[in-house]
């Protein structure tokens, strides 16, 4: 009996458990990979994002065949099943909005050729499901943490069949770049993450201080059982981190509507400015505020952006700009590397003051995030080196000194009064 087994985010042979349940049960197996163009579409996938998938399918080819099609899914499974008559499919259950939708249309087609569709748990420590429904954070976190599964699962041996279906060599991809971001180094980065001192730097932008393992995770280039273990007993900060993003998909799995809606009922009906002029000075980082600015071009070179950085920049857009949050969740998902759609909406909402884990009105005052988490202006300055002779006590309060930079698109302290108003007005 011959399996198809679809990678979708889990990049990796070793320690994956929808290719070791499906390599336990069947002696061949169809390693399939899809290019599907219209996920590429909605996600206006750029060059620098898609030459991280295609090292990460690299990578995971140096280890066993993958079969790499490009087209619709329906097209290619419709191919797939015709050349390699496999009886069943296998892939990872899926929890975002879009990825569930995918599995749905996925399944149907195995059905409609007579093929077994078969769904892995895999991507998580824990089952969204299996915690009793929580709103908080910290709630979560310790139903979560008794749970957490490290059972570790490899695939036993299986033959890959020859099959006339292209390989991701045959898509001629040049993999040429200077990208900052590679698959290949996530081990030696986990491997040599200092976790002890992650608690300790992990809010300064400037400092290498994150794991920036983003991306392996995003992708499935690691998996979270080898990340957890290997910070387990040195950062407990770094474990609850990994629990977050379990949040977020807790929240979604309980929660969909918030897909599109505010978490907060109460929240529903902000009448955002959403400004023309404001939404394009902050996309184009000359909001004058040095700190933000730097920001937007950090994500725009990157395709990555500091956790402190995406919250200061998030804050400005919604509580200072006074724009949607969703506007905020189109621009990353357009940028990053590490775009999840449930965990990127779920911290857009956080960040609005909209979303779970609710405070009455979080803040991130520019000034003093700046003069905080960047005291010598190391972060503004490399992103903005135009600014290189400006003493940095300036730098950091545009407000009360002029500085050879664009003008500030608006008062904080106004804009933030008014936003105050908005969100009381709703309470
Ligand atoms: C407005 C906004 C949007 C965001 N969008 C995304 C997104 O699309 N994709 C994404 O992976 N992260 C997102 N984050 C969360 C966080 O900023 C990134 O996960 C983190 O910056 C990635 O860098 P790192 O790997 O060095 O993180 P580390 O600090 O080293 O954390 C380790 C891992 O924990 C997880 N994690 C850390 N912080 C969070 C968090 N707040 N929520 C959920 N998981 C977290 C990530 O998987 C991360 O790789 C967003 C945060 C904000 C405020």
């Amino acid at each position: 009996m011959r399996a198809v087994y679809l990678f979708k985010r889990d990049l990796r042979a070793r320690d994956n458990r929808g290719l070791a349940y499906a390599s336990k049960r069947h002696k061949e197996i169809v390693p399939l990979f899809i290019f599907d163009k219209d996920i590429i579409r909605d996600l206006k996938v750029d060059k620098k994002r898609l030459v991280y998938l295609y090292k990460a399918l690299a990578l995971l080819s140096s280890q066993i065949k993958v079969y790499c099609m490009q087209g619709s899914t329906e097209e290619v499974l419709k191919e797939v099943f015709k050349t390699a008559k496999p009886t069943h499919l296998y892939t990872t259950t899926s929890y975002s909005w879009s990825g569930r939708e995918r599995n749905k249309v996925i399944k149907s087609i195995c059905q409609a050729h007579g093929v077994e569709y078969v769904e892995v748990f895999e991507n998580f420590l824990v089952r969204p499901e299996s915690i009793p429904q929580k709103k908080v954070y910290t709630p979560f976190y310790t139903e979560w943490i008794k749970r957490v599964d490290l059972t570790e699962e490899d695939p036993q041996d299986f033959k890959v069949p020859d099959l006339p279906l292209p390989t991701l060599k045959d898509l001629n991809i040049d993999f040429d770049s200077p990208e900052p971001f590679h698959p290949e180094d996530c081990f030696e980065r986990l491997r040599s993450f200092p976790f002890e001192r992650y608690e300790e730097l992990r809010n300064y932008p400037a400092i290498d201080g994150s794991s920036r393992l983003s991306p392996c995770i995003r992708f499935g280039v690691l998996s979270l059982r080898s990340i957890f273990k290997t910070a387990q007993g040195r950062s407990e900060q770094f474990i609850k981190e990994l629990a977050w993003r379990e949040f977020w998909y807790h929240i979604a799995y309980n929660f969909p509507q918030t897909k599109d809606l505010e978490f907060q009922e109460k929240r529903r009906n902000i009448r955002w400015e959403n400004r023309q002029e404001y939404i394009q000075a902050f996309f184009e980082a000359r909001t004058g505020y040095p700190i933000v600015d730097a920001g937007i071009r950090q994500l725009k070179e990157e395709k990555w952006l500091h956790n402190r950085m995406r919250m200061i920049v998030g804050s400005f857009l919604t509580k200072v700009l006074l724009v949607d949050w969703r506007i905020g969740e189109e621009f990353f998902k357009e940028h990053l590397l590490d775009y999840d759609e449930v965990v990127n909406i779920g911290n857009w909402q956080w960040t609005a003051s909209v979303g779970a884990d609710p405070k009455p009105f979080r803040l991130f005052n520019p000034i003093l995030q700046a003069q905080r988490y960047d005291p010598q202006c190391e972060y503004i300055k490399r992103y903005i080196p135009e600014l290189s002779d400006i003493p940095c006590e300036k730098l950091h309060d545009p407000i009360r000194y002029a500085l050879p930079y664009h003008k500030p698109i608006v008062n904080y302290y106004q804009r933030i009064s008014i936003a105050k108003e908005l969100y009381r007005a709703l309470s």
